[in-house]
């Protein structure tokens, strides 16, 4: 379980999130969801240690990771899949997903392959480009490196910041039901921030809503999709 107790961040001298509470059982997918600067980036960055929060705590199973550099929140179980992919275009798919790796103890060549062939088999069509160059794939191809790259570790959660972004309608489907077989294969609980709020909320068990750095509401998928609020901010439905 991933507990989030009253975080508050800065950056800069400027306050960005005020006083955040929340929590991810395990099993659970979570969605974020918010308009554009309402804080997710930061939520994502201040869990995974890119950023110190300055109050709060964050625990992951009871083992409090705030406070740590970011390579020792991975170390903890925690991953992040930033904005942007960030995928080294200059390495191979398999360089790219090795990178993800450094941060455990696998180091027998067939534990190596054994790791890439699970993640290849909930990656479809990314294995016939494993000595490609992470450069020359689609989006959509990269974006599904960049999840595969998060997995390697083995993190007990695994954070997602906009992984829709630029994506045609289809991919952005495709690659969001990804996050229910590694939830059911790996037992990895997620936090999806999202823009693409339909999206978001169809594959959600839970979704917080963030507005100005404060959880102004949260529920189930089902409940927040029925909030008026919700609807008339972000569904674009009257
Ligand atoms: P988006 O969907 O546009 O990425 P977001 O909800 O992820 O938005 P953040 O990127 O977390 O929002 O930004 C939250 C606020 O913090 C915004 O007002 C933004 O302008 C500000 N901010 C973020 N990064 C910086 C920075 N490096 N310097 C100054 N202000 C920043």
């Amino acid at each position: 379980m991933l507990k989030v107790e009253g975080i508050s961040t800065k950056i800069g001298k400027i306050d960005i999130l005020h006083n955040i509470d929340m929590h991810v059982n395990s099993g659970e997918i979570i969605s974020v969801i918010g308009a554009n600067g309402a804080g997710k980036s930061t939520l994502l960055n201040t869990l995974s240690g890119l950023i110190s929060p300055t109050s709060g705590k964050v625990f992951l199973d009871d083992v409090l990771i705030s406070g740590l550099p970011a390579y020792k929140v991975i170390k903890k179980g925690l991953s992040l899949v930033p904005e942007g992919r960030q995928i080294f275009s200059n390495l191979t798919v398999k360089e790219n997903l090795l990178l993800g790796m450094y941060s455990t103890y696998y180091r027998e060549k067939h534990q190596i392959e054994e790791k890439l062939e699970k993640i290849f088999s909930m990656l479809p069509g990314l294995k016939k480009h494993i000595n490609n160059l992470g450069g020359n794939l689609s989006g959509g191809e990269q974006q599904m490196l960049a999840i595969g790259r998060g997995l390697m570790s083995d993190p007990k959660i695994i954070l997602l910041d906009e992984p829709s972004m630029g994506l045609a309608p289809k991919i952005v489907s495709e690659i969001l039901e990804i996050l229910t077989v590694i939830k059911q294969e790996l037992g990895t609980m997620v936090i999806l921030v999202e823009q693409n709020v339909k999206a978001a909320l169809k594959i959600a068990n839970r979704v917080y809503v963030i507005d100005q750095g404060r959880m102004i509401l949260n529920g189930s998928a089902e409940e927040i999709s029925q909030n008026p609020h919700v609807i008339r901010a972000y569904l674009g439905i009257k």
